[in-house]
């Protein structure tokens, strides 16, 4: 084991440690902050279903034979740099990153949370070489994020995204030693609008001016374009600027809702939204196919706090991915697959890469599942491999 290796190691278990400590003084902040038990969410939706329950274990008996060695990092940079990928093939290339390598496993502080995954990370490379990270995870994620980055070949981001300000999506950004102050980064998009919990609202403005990082805020209606893929905000409404939330809820649905074409595929992002910050968005098109996409990163990490049966039918994903340590209700599930689409979720699937030369698309994930509830589901609607 390397001197930086047990340096990190210490880092994630200090702050484990750290947010163990919030978690107990503070139990309503935060979007996702572990299990389901641990957030205030309705009683509902907090509590597994007896079959899903047991399929913790399976996910556990996983992370515990990562735990004699590394975390597995993500596979997809052996092929030669992901930037080398996608423009020889002029394909856009989507790594959910979030994956397996967060399990967080062989230490008495780590343990005390079970093995968990939080957060959304998520890398696109543009077939013109260009590079973009969609949030960074938990702080606890940034050694490993960094560290998968660097299979990936990434030595720049040209931009990187932070959705809204939950410590899950930015940690890994902000935090010491992490992406804004060990990579080369471009321009920071973000939304401008505060979480007005956080004391320190302009934390990632500071932070990008510390580092010569432009800081650029998105709102409904920006577009730009990325090597012949077109990137549109679709939220929040421009009137949002300067807004302070005061609920975990208003921060979730503050979320940057970024739409991709490239060709006649596109892609989705929708960071934390709510039901109510789903139908909020709904409302406010003037047309609604704007929200029908291939890809979608599922809202707010699966959790059935999100994914109304509208917004899921205005989107019809092909491919769906939930990013975080949640394992998804089977309601939330079917709600998808009966829809059409192939659904992912890391904690059983690990890192999964998508690709679109803006024609087809062809996905592949870091893990074999073999979990029985969701099998029938994807059986029931012809969607089984
Ligand atoms: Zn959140
Ligand atoms: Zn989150």
């Amino acid at each position: 084991m390397t001197t930086k290796h047990s340096f990190f190691t210490l880092l994630r278990r200090m702050a484990a440690l750290l947010v163990l400590g919030a978690l107990v003084c503070m139990p309503a902040l935060g979007c996702a902050r572990g299990s389901s038990a641990r957030e205030s969410e309705p009683a509902a939706t907090a509590v597994p279903s007896p079959d899903a329950a047991a399929q913790t274990a399976e996910v556990s008996g996983n992370a515990s034979d990562e735990a004699a060695g590394e975390p597995a990092l993500i596979p997809w940079g052996g092929e030669g740099a992901i930037v080398d990928q996608a423009v020889s093939s002029a394909s856009m290339i989507i790594c959910f990153m979030s994956g397996e390598g967060m399990i967080m496993t062989g230490g008495a502080a780590d343990s005390a949370f079970g093995d968990t995954k939080w957060g959304d990370g998520t890398l696109i490379a543009f077939p013109n070489g260009q590079t973009m990270l969609i949030d960074g995870g938990m702080a606890s994620y940034a050694p490993l994020l960094l560290k998968n980055l660097e299979a990936l070949g990434i030595d720049k981001l040209d931009y990187v995204v932070l959705s809204h300000r939950h410590d899950d999506h930015y940690g890994g950004l902000l935090c010491l030693h992490g992406v804004l102050e060990s990579v080369k980064v471009g321009t920071v998009f973000s939304t401008g609008i505060y979480n007005g919990e956080s004391s320190d609202p302009a934390r990632l403005e500071a932070k990008a001016l510390e580092h010569g990082v432009e800081c650029v805020r998105l709102h409904k209606g920006d577009a730009m374009e990325f090597g012949g893929v077109r990137m549109e905000v679709l939220w929040p409404e421009a009137d949002s600027f300067g807004v302070s939330t005061s609920t975990a809820e208003d921060t979730n649905n503050s979320s940057l809702v970024l739409r991709f074409d490239y060709g006649n595929v596109s892609a989705l992002f929708t960071g934390d939204l709510y039901k109510s910050g789903e139908i909020a968005l709904i409302t406010s098109l003037d047309d609604t196919t704007k929200l029908d996409a291939d890809i979608l990163k599922i809202p707010h990490h699966g959790r059935p706090t999100s994914s109304s049966r509208d917004f899921v039918d205005a989107v019809t994903p092909k491919v769906a991915v939930a990013l975080g340590a949640v394992i998804m209700d089977t309601a939330v599930y079917s709600t998808y697959v009966r829809d059409g689409a192939k659904v992912f979720m890391d904690v059983y699937d690990g890192y999964v890469k998508v690709t679109t030369d803006g024609r087809d698309l062809s996905y592949e994930c870091s893990r074999s599942r073999n979990v029985a509830i969701y099998d029938k589901i994807d059986e029931a609607f012809g969607k089984a491999d």
